[in-house]
């Protein structure tokens, strides 16, 4: 028998185990981690090649807005582990780490193998079992009160306390699915809000990506895929968001921050607007466009007078099909609030991390399932989102860090 095993060994498990291993409880207590694949922790280990951003080194309340309408579930945990922890936890390991800009905080080299290596050395020490290639695909809960979990390899288990962190449905590859989520609604009833892509770029379908402006002489037949939009910014949304940042236009429609900042207001299918010069205010634009002689095109005023680069009219021509209005205080209207016509946010399986997931309301403050005494779920496999930025992470192994605890009080 088994008292504490773990289904999954990313974000979550791994905090988690280290507490355990840390408070000793893994010398008295047999202590095993399943995992799908063959080597954990995957999807860190990808943020890696980006650069890992941890967390950010903000006041714990400041950190909390990130989370958005998920702020009051998220406060137990950040409270209990928050970004300074989380800091203070890495450089423990002996990995030290810098501030980058908007005080996002990463490892020394940005990447992540030698943290992800450091807890496997410090768990293995501490006597918890790993195995790999364990794939959970049946769970029961005996008469005992005890699980018993079976994985698609053939093994089974029976353990007293079981902690499952399968993570969201981003990136299969890596580890996501919907599998797991699905099977705890059907042998459990354990309900769930299906998976959605978060932190992902939108569709656009594109009206000639080579030659559109061709006619205006705007991209020159140019490819505009890759491109990079800057001083640029989105708005709209329920709250009226104004978020400032790059963009990229790609083959399939457009990516960057400030897409990823707005991805619940357009899952909610809330109006969004680009702003093409978010430098200039409408006033600005019209007395600069003013400043050309009407002599020249109203396209070639607006090149002159605004310098609007070929990316920013490449998305003019697409996102407004009409001609040009010829009044400038419209086309300056028109430049600060160009309706972002999209085709929803891209796919799942794409983006960084998922919305949906195990709905809140089956588990209590310490994560434990309400109907099910011993079973804990956490992490990303929960239905709820936060941009990236640190914001998943943190999240992540604050609930891995209270499950711990909890778990350590009543062994
Ligand atoms: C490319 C990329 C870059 C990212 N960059 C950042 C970043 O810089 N900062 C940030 O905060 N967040 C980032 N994230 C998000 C962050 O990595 C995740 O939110 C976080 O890892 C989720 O932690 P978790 O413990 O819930 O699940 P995961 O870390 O996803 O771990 C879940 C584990 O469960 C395993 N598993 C799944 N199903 C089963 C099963 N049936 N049986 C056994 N095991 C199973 C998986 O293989 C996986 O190893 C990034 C994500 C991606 C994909």
């Amino acid at each position: 028998m088994i008292d504490v095993a773990f289904i999954g060994m990313g974000a979550l498990s791994l905090r988690s185990a280290y507490v355990l291993a840390e408070s000793g409880v893994s010398h008295t207590h047999k202590i095993c981690m399943y995992e799908a694949k063959s080597t954990p922790a995957r999807k860190i280990l990808m943020a890696g090649i980006g650069g890992l951003n941890l967390t950010k080194d903000i006041h714990t309340a400041e950190f909390l807005k990130g989370y958005g309408e998920h702020a009051s579930f998220m406060r137990t945990y950040i409270n209990e582990f928050n970004s300074q922890d989380l800091i203070s936890w890495v450089n423990e390991l002996g990995i030290s780490t810098f501030m980058g800009a908007g005080n996002k905080i990463f490892p020394k080299g940005l990447k992540a193998t030698p943290f992800v290596r450091a807890i496997l050395r410090y768990i293995a020490s501490h006597n918890i079992e790993t195995h790999y290639n364990h794939i959970m695909d049946d769970i029961q809960r005996l008469t005992n009160g005890m699980y018993k979990i079976s994985f698609k390899n053939g093994a089974e288990i029976i353990a007293k306390t079981v902690i499952i962190a399968t993570g969201g449905a981003s990136y299969e590859k890596l580890g996501g699915n919907h599998d797991v989520i699905k099977l705890l609604d059907r042998k459990l009833g354990i309900s769930y809000t299906e998976f959605q892509p978060f932190n992902v770029g939108v569709d656009v379908a594109w009206d000639n990506m080579k030659n559109n402006g061709e006619d205006h002489g705007e991209n020159h037949g140019e490819d505009m895929s890759g491109k990079h939009l800057k001083s640029i910014a989105l708005h709209g949304g329920k709250a009226g968001k104004y978020i400032k940042g790059d963009m990229v236009i790609t083959s399939y429609g457009l990516e960057g921050m400030p897409i990823y900042a707005i991805n619940q207001d357009i899952m909610n299918k809330q109006k969004v607007y680009i702003d093409l010069k978010a430098d200039l205010s409408e006033e600005d634009i019209v007395r600069k466009i003013n400043n050309i002689s009407t002599k020249n095109s109203m396209s070639n005023r607006i090149r002159k007078g605004i310098k609007l680069k070929r990316e920013a009219f490449f998305l003019l021509k697409q996102f407004h099909k009409d001609k040009l209005p010829k009044d400038v205080k419209e086309i300056a209207h028109l430049i600060k609030n160009l309706p972002l016509n999209h085709g929803g946010l891209h796919e799942t399986n794409k983006s960084i991390s998922s919305s949906g997931g195990v709905n809140l309301t089956e588990l209590n403050s310490n994560l434990e399932v309400k109907n099910y005494h011993n079973l804990y779920l956490g992490g990303e496999m929960l239905n709820w989102n936060a941009i990236t930025g640190g914001y998943l992470l943190t999240a992540c192994f604050s609930m891995g860090d209270l499950i711990a605890r909890v778990v350590i009080k009543s062994t």
